[in-house]
């Protein structure tokens, strides 16, 4: 009997595996370190701001963002034509893909960096060109500039990459430009920008004004704290930024999303005081490690790469049983956010005990 069949490329779609919720426990505080989330609870003006919006939830969201693109506007010094606006930016991965590949068009990326490229990849059914990243756990930018063929559409530059923690630098990024065809798209997916500590940093604004076939992707679910409500935007020029808009999902963006993200721009000095701690946390965490014989890539995000492979069940398991839940990746290594102070002491607790 025949069947509807998806397009062939639907079954070669990898799995996403998502970070783990903890697992409660009678007597211990368990905390979620699997997800890169942001552990502090939304600001009160952030939450005020969403709860008006949700007496209005009979209503359809603004299809044009027009008030969360006036804010992001004013906010980066780019036009209102060079933002669009996606339910996270993993869908803006999705509308960049969607409206510039072809089937059978090559996407370069960095291997291992953030599930979703070979995911969205995929699904647009491209071609995924994965380059692995140094051993240090960084871009190696000269192999990816290397790995550009006629059939290449797109290159995704994942900075800090996730999961393996380090950023490049703006030397770097530049000299890599410097090598790509200009009818080739450079995706800097930058979700964890407001973490980067380092000398010779991105300014991705700097760059895409520069260079238009410059893409930035940005979001409010790290750094911002909205990672349940799905919103992030793109910023790049006009003929780019309005393909994105052009396919995306119509109304993705809930009103809830809209104001929220509106708010945190308001409150922006608060939350980012939030990171400045999270970041020292997290130069507690590295120093804490190295006094315990562990080195890890450099975290540039909100987040630690232990590259263990086989051992990477070992330390998953010593840390469920610590109270923490990690994002293993089988065979590779164990992602661990920066979380709460408690967590974090656990972490470095476990290390001590384990043999790097
Ligand atoms: C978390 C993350 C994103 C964005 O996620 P959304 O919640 O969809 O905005 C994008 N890129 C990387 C590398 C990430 O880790």
């Amino acid at each position: 009997m025949a069947h509807p069949q998806p397009r062939s490329s639907v079954a070669a779609i990898p799995a996403y595996v998502p970070g783990k919720p903890s697992t409660p426990r009678e007597g211990l505080t368990t905390y979620k370190l699997s997800s890169n989330e942001n552990p502090y609870p939304p600001l009160p003006g952030v939450v005020e701001a969403a709860h008006g919006a949700v007496s209005v939830m009979n209503r359809y969201p603004d299809m044009g963002n027009s008030a969360l693109y006036a804010a992001l506007s004013a906010r980066l010094g780019v036009p209102v034509t060079h933002l669009a606006a996606g339910t996270g930016s993993v869908a803006l991965i999705y509308q960049l893909l969607t409206a510039f590949c072809e089937p059978g068009d090559e996407v370069v990326h960095a291997w291992r960096s953030f599930e979703a490229y070979p995911i969205a990849i995929t699904t647009a059914a491209a071609v995924s060109v994965p380059v692995p990243v140094a051993a240090d756990g960084r871009h190696d930018l000269d192999a990816m500039a290397a790995a550009i063929t006629d059939r290449t559409r797109v290159v995704l530059v994942c900075t800090p990459n996730n999961p393996t923690g380090p950023a490049v630098t703006q030397s770097d990024l530049d000299a890599f430009l410097a090598r790509v065809p200009e009818h080739v798209l450079v995706v800097v997916d930058e979700a964890y920008l407001e973490f980067v500590r380092m000398d010779d940093a991105v300014d991705g604004v700097a760059t895409y004004a520069r260079h238009p076939n410059v893409v930035l992707f940005r979001t409010f679910s790290k750094a911002y704290g909205l990672a349940g409500f799905r919103v992030g935007y793109a910023v790049a020029h006009d003929p780019v930024a309005a393909a994105l808009r052009a396919v995306s999902l119509p109304f993705g963006v809930s009103h809830v999303a809209q104001a929220a993200a509106i708010a945190s721009l308001e409150n922006e000095a608060a939350l980012l005081e939030r990171v400045d701690a999270l970041v020292a946390e997290r130069d507690r965490v590295v120093a804490g490690l190295a006094d315990a014989g562990w080195t890890v890539p450099e975290p540039q995000g909100n987040f630690v790469w232990f590259g263990l492979g086989p051992r990477t069940p070992e330390l998953t398991a010593v840390a469920e049983a610590a109270g923490i839940t990690v994002r293993p990746f089988a065979g590779e290594g164990v992602r661990v956010s920066i979380g709460e102070p408690e967590a974090n002491d656990r972490l470095l607790q476990l290390a001590r005990e384990l043999r790097p």
